[in-house]
């Protein structure tokens, strides 16, 4: 038996006509031999409208209460979608999350799920149902209701669809059905000149879609991936094929970059002047992670004097509460918190950027050209993020996608591939560092659980740190347009800002061409400030860990500071993504830190 999972977003059951219309198309589906599983958002702007309701009531309503609010805006979606099959004279179904059995924990407002039972699900489709069930909603061990987070129907769509494999039905697909027929290299919204993709790989979507391209809740990438699950988004308006979101085929490391995304919630925290030991960004952080505030770009400067500056950014909606959770320990530590600045975030990214020289200084000589200015730099795998003033950001993403022809045909979007669907190759994370992805999934107590599935230690690399640059546009673009004529790989780059007007920039460069990228540094620093100063080091060691969804579990930060803290191994360097965390720390360090790293997230 195949099933198909197709999931309406909010608009695309916004009024009576697109119910309908969605109504025709799951009846299609059963039609053409399939059994078929609906999952609706709240329709149109319902969900929006709720929280001004509950804001009208309070400015700061229980997290319990809202969940039992907002649910109700895909109760009264699937009730209408059931009647409006029927009405078409097919069998249908509605369920609410509590009903099909979705599980999660109670972490009202961005529950995760923990277990699905398909027992109800599978009775009612066997019955010859189509079944109806509302995205967004789960309940917890107490009976409490729960919401997944904004966007979040998309996950459960493909969680629906993992669960159902792992049932043991053989074939099942997802439909992601939308006001776009598909994923666009940018948000067409913001950028016209936008590109329809036809193919883009689970990696680089969950970048994107965690990086901002709000076309997909990041956490509906991580179910698919992890248990494979095909999906598709397309428009519910039109029966023109959409994307294919997969695993990664050879063909897409063949260019840079595949899609750039703009985040507008973001706030970058500072602390300053705090001392520079072992466990001090363990303290921080887990202080965070205790509260689930989700860590974004870390950024902590190498550090002089004794002193570091820790740079990060956090959503906009968990500010107060960081700052709150900050303030005593950044003061017992003899540091201050900084004024908080109001900034956006750019990113490209792309699964060609492994393997390619001179991706960064691409994305920064755009931005400078367009004379903006880069607060803090961080790499991940295969992505490139830089926060920039709120006010430059649409102006840096049009910059950034054109630099990089997304607007142009290439294959996979436009364009044919080679070996069109199948799957050609794994998803390859750090080559073998991806470790056993399969076996570390089979280990999960709850289907959301984080999944860590390697640590690798590289120590073929360097570091090069210049302190004091002056803090202008367009001198991270020299630096890294000598390095990139010299042909030199660029793994990972740290930029922070370290005190008024001025910036630090560290980058990893393989050892062998340490010396070049040293040299080509120095004398180009030397031309912007001839006081600013350029160090090379060639004793670190890098620890990748790799698995899926790292950014957004706020324990995977806390445990990794948190063994390193406790062997008194010092972090000189973080950069993290979804698929990838890695650290720089001494390289007589190095295999002691694989080791406890390793215990740490149970891999031994
Ligand atoms: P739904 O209610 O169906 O879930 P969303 O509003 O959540 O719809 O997602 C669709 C919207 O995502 C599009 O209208 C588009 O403006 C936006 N979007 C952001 N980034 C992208 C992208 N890279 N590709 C396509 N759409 C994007
Ligand atoms: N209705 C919820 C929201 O607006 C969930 C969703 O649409 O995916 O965020
Ligand atoms: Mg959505």
């Amino acid at each position: 038996m195949s099933v198909v999972v197709q999931k309406f977003g909010g608009s695309s059951v916004a009024n009576a006509e697109r119910i309908m219309r969605a109504a025709r198309r799951a009846i299609r589906a059963k039609q053409a031999g399939n059994q078929v599983v609906v999952v609706v958002s709240a329709r149109g702007d319902t969900t929006d409208d709720l929280i001004e309701l509950a804001q009208e009531i309070s400015e700061n309503p229980p997290a319990r209460e809202m969940d039992m609010l907002l649910a109700t805006g895909e109760q009264i979606s699937i009730a209408l979608m059931a009647m409006a099959i029927q009405e078409l004279g097919e069998q249908a179904l509605s369920f609410t999350g509590v009903q099909v059995g979705i599980r999660t924990d109670s972490t009202h407002t961005k529950a995760r799920i923990k277990e699905i039972s398909t027992a109800r699900m599978r009775e009612a489709l066997d019955a010859g149902n189509i079944i109806i069930v509302a995205g967004f909603q789960g309940v917890d061990e107490k009976q409490n209701i729960t919401t997944l987070g904004r966007g979040g129907s998309d996950t459960t769509a493909v969680a629906l669809a993992a669960a159902l494999k792992l049932s043991g039905i053989e074939k099942v697909a997802c439909e992601i059905y939308t006001d776009v027929d598909g994923v666009y290299t940018t948000d067409p919204r913001i950028v016209p000149e936008a590109r329809k993709m036809d193919k883009i790989s689970y990696d680089e979507m969950l970048e994107l879609a965690s990086m901002g391209a709000g076309v997909m809740h990041s956490r509906s990438i991580e179910f698919a991936k992890k248990y494979d699950v095909p999906l598709m988004v397309r428009s519910s308006f039109s029966d023109a094929e959409g994307t294919w979101i997969m695993p990664e085929a050879a063909w897409m490391t063949g260019f840079p970059v595949c899609g750039a995304a703009l985040a507008k919630d973001e706030v970058r925290v500072f602390l300053e002047n705090v001392p520079d030991r072992p466990g001090v960004s363990h303290q921080v952080f887990a202080a965070i992670a205790a509260k689930n505030i989700a860590v974004d770009m870390i950024a902590q400067s190498v550090g002089r004097d004794g002193k570091a500056c820790i740079g990060f950014t956090v959503m906009r909606n968990d500010l107060n509460l960081t700052i709150a959770t900050l303030q005593p320990i950044t003061t017992e530590l003899g540091g201050s918190i900084a004024p908080v600045e109001d900034v956006c975030k750019v990113s490209v990214v792309g699964s060609g950027m492994r393997t390619r020289t001179g991706v960064a200084e691409k994305m920064f000589a755009a931005l400078t050209t367009e004379g903006v200015n880069m607060k803090m730099i961080t790499t991940g795998d295969i992505k490139i993020s830089v926060l920039v003033d709120k006010a430059d950001g649409v102006r840096a993403l049009k910059a950034v996608h054109h630099s990089f022809a997304l607007e142009k045909a290439r294959p996979g979007a436009g364009e044919e591939t080679v070996g069109s669907l199948e799957y050609q190759t794994k998803t390859i994370i750090r080559q073998d560092a991806a470790g056993d992805l399969a076996q570390a999934i089979s280990r999960l107590a709850g289907m959301e659980d984080i999944v860590i599935s390697g640590v690798k230690l590289d120590t073929n690399y360097g570091r090069v740190t210049s302190f004091d640059l002056p803090d202008q546009p367009g001198n991270c673009s020299r630096v890294f347009q000598t390095v990139a004529t010299g042909h030199i790989l660029v793994d990972m780059i740290v930029q922070n800002l370290t005190g008024p007007g001025r910036a630090e920039l560290s980058f990893t460069a393989p050892k062998t061409d340490l010396t070049r990228a040293l040299k080509r540094t120095q004398d180009v620093v030397r031309e912007i400030d001839p006081n600013a100063r350029v160090a090379g080091e060639s004793d670190i060691a890098i620890l990748y860990v790799t698995g899926v969804g790292m950014r957004t579990h706020t324990g995977v930060a806390r445990t990794m500071f948190g063994a390193l803290a406790s062997r008194g191994i010092n972090i000189a360097m973080i950069n993290s993504s979804e698929v990838c965390v890695s650290v720089v720390v001494d390289a007589d360090r190095g295999e002691e830190a694989l080791e406890c790293l390793r215990e740490a997230f149970k891999l031994t």
